[in-house]
């Protein structure tokens, strides 16, 4: 299974606020200095959102944009 793309809401220095497309709920992850890069991400969802562990586990993927801090 592929990760789907997370929609970027805010970036935050170093803490990226995504669109989850699997609870349509923000998610902030922190990321790697230095981008842009791609990471890959479990899905940060509640553990009262219903969705199978292998979906929570394939979470998504996003894009950073560079940022200097
Ligand atoms: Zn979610």
């Amino acid at each position: 299974m592929n990760a789907p793309d997370a929609e970027i809401v805010s970036i935050r220095g170093r803490f990226v606020s995504v669109l989850c497309p699997y609870c349509a709920g923000v998610h902030v992850h922190g990321v790697a200095p230095g981008g842009p890069r791609t990471e890959h991400h479990a899905a940060a969802c509640s553990p009262y959102h219903p969705m199978t562990p292998e979906a929570r586990a394939t979470g998504y993927t996003f894009t950073t944009t560079t940022h200097d801090n």
